[in-house]
């Protein structure tokens, strides 16, 4: 019949056992309590509720590789913005960040070294130079039509070895 449905993640579902013994987000609305969206990078050492003093209920979190606002990213963040009360929004880079580190050719031989394929036609969303992706997503959202008027987007770079955040001025 195969594996159980946990499989390797056994150490998830312990984890989740105790998380849920403790549980206490019933009555918590769906709704971010300080109209914040974060935009993060998927990196493990981003903890974001802990990092921002935030609490459950309180923020929404989008996260990807370089914390890049990308077609997709974008089209979320309306929806966060418009339908569910995210007013503020934060792009949040950080330092150390692999996927300013890789390059597109370092990403395309790994994969080729991993799994045998030719991946030339792949293309990794690599970050050139993480302050000017940073200026360019802060203003391309600011400038977004589809984003409410009154709705304040800010840029800031998150320091891995000490856990500040340093508010970018663009
Ligand atoms: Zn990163």
């Amino acid at each position: 019949m195969g594996q159980e449905a946990n499989g390797d993640f056994s150490d998830i579902a312990e984890g989740n056992v105790r998380f849920v013994a403790d549980f206490s987000g019933q009555e918590t609305p769906g709704l971010p309590a300080r109209n914040l969206l974060l935009l993060t990078c998927m990196d493990c050492r981003i903890v974001p509720h802990e990092a921002l003093g935030a609490s459950i209920g309180d923020m929404k979190v989008m996260r990807n590789g370089g914390a890049q606002l990308n077609p997709n990213m974008v089209s979320d963040l309306i929806v966060a913005n418009n339908v569910l009360n995210c007013d503020r929004i934060l792009i949040m880079p950080h330092t150390r960040c692999g996927m300013a580190a890789a390059t597109v050719e370092s990403v395309r031989a790994a994969v080729e070294q991993n799994t045998g394929v030719d991946a030339s036609d792949y293309h990794p969303s690599v970050v050139e130079h993480q302050l000017e992706k940073l200026r360019v997503d802060v203003e391309s959202l600011r400038s977004n039509p589809m984003i409410k008027p009154n709705t304040v987007v800010q840029g800031a770079m998150y320091d891995v070895d000490t856990g500040q955040i340093e508010f970018i001025e663009i």
